[in-house]
């Protein structure tokens, strides 16, 4: 840490050494790739989009934001406050960079939240209502723990044996908003014969928390999950939900903020983590997987951004929607690393629903541009947004979450 730094007690002084060796290139404002196999320029970044100004555009002006509250030359305030909470996260802007402050960005966006969180700034009234509430409740949506399993039929409840070789981890958002994703989860790995089972003592697996820069209150939550494949006899979590895979795959076993170590990251040495397509896709790759049905629409995909650039699993859902009989599949312009958010991350659709609307309209209407009747993503969350923009817009489009789509016409072999 340099010594001519005068905020040392910020979170983000921490990570001051790699928030520091961004070159202020501008590459982040804007996503491009030239060449001769490609040709690609589009506006990626879903904060710069609506709100234009350069801190709002990119890491390059939170970079500019991190630097001048380390230096003490500005303060916390309303405004920064604004900036750092309308981010998604979407991380668009460090597939951009190619300095050795990439690794780092997206933390400094997380690092920055948490040390206004200490300010007396305006923190998004959502944001800190189901901040308050989820030490009690276990989930952002302020419902109660007790009826997180609500969804599930009792005869499949009753058929769920004690210990397996999975726990789905279902989540927050299919558990007591998307419930139809849960079920057709559950219907599909009942189908293809996964030895699985649910848990009742699932909690919030900390993703809103550690997205919005709440690391104290995430690491119970981390170590409390981190238990549950020992209790349970399991070796691995399999999740439909792209934010739980990007937190159980990552925060929990590798990538814990600096100075938190101790308390989370390298928590599931020997624990895998799977998304329910890579699951199929490798069950499909085996042979084990039959269809018996077809699904003839046009469909295109979108990528959720924590399964996407966060986890980089971009060929699963594709390779599957492939496979299907009679789909049709296109791609929207802005795909893969390159994708558009929901809208809907880092707090933003708590924080912020009508600018996080406006973002899921941009991509309802580039869904729309395919000639596509199906929008189709990997996530509830994404789910949730989309199609809410669906709604909110009269678009032609249907959302159905991929395992929606598959699990009605496949058998294991
Ligand atoms: S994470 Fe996404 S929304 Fe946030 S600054 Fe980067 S590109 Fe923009
Ligand atoms: S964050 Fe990376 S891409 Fe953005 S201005 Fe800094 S060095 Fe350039």
């Amino acid at each position: 840490m340099s010594h001519l730094l005068k905020n040392k007690n910020l979170e983000i002084a921490k990570i001051y050494d790699y928030v520091s060796m961004c070159t202020h290139c501008g590459n982040c404002k804007y996503g491009y790739e030239y060449g001769p196999d490609a040709n690609f320029a589009a506006m990626l970044c879903v904060q710069g989009d609506k709100f234009n100004f350069d801190s709002y555009r990119g890491s390059r002006g939170k970079v500019s934001l991190a630097r001048s509250l380390m230096h003490n030359r500005i303060g916390f305030s309303d405004a920064v406050a604004h900036v750092l909470f309308t981010c998604t996260g979407c991380g668009a802007c460090q597939q951009m960079c190619e300095t050795d402050i990439k690794p780092y960005i997206l933390r400094m966006f997380e690092a920055l939240r948490a040390d206004a969180w200490k300010q007396n700034v305006k923190i998004p009234a959502n944001i800190k209502a189901w901040s308050d509430t989820i030490g009690k409740n276990y989930n952002p949506y302020k419902e109660k723990h007790e009826k997180r399993l609500d969804w599930i039929p009792s005869s499949i409840k009753s058929s769920l044996p004690k210990k397996a070789e999975y726990i789905y981890f279902v989540g927050c958002t299919a558990s007591y908003r998307q419930k139809e994703v849960a079920l057709a989860t559950v219907r599909l790995l009942q189908k293809l014969k996964v030895d699985f089972t649910i848990v009742d003592d699932e909690w919030c697996c900390a993703s809103p928390l550690l997205r919005t820069g709440q690391y104290d209150t995430a690491k119970d939550f981390v170590e409390h999950n981190s238990a549950l494949p020992d209790k349970y006899k399991a070796s691995a979590f399999i999740t439909t939900c792209s934010g739980c895979y990007r937190t159980l795959s990552r925060d929990y076993k590798m990538d814990a903020p600096e100075g938190y170590a101790d308390k989370y990251g390298k928590n599931l040495p020997n624990t895998k983590v799977l998304h329910t397509t890579q699951l199929v896709e490798e069950m499909m790759n085996k042979g084990e997987i039959e269809f018996t049905g077809k699904f003839a629409q046009k469909v295109t995909y979108h990528d959720p951004c924590h399964l996407g650039r966060h986890a980089e699993v971009y060929d699963a859902p594709r390779n599957i929607l492939k496979k299907v009989p009679g789909l049709e599949f296109v791609e929207m312009y802005r795909n893969k690393k390159f994708s558009f958010c929901c809208g809907a991350g880092g707090g933003v659709r708590g924080g912020f629903a009508d600018y996080s609307l406006e973002t899921a309209t941009k991509r309802v209407k580039e869904a729309e541009a395919t000639g596509a009747q199906v929008l189709t993503s990997a996530c509830p969350f994404c789910y949730t947004n989309l199609h809410d923009a669906i709604e909110m817009n009269k678009s032609p489009l249907k959302f159905e979450d991929i395992i929606q789509i598959i699990e009605p016409i496949v058998k294991r072999k």
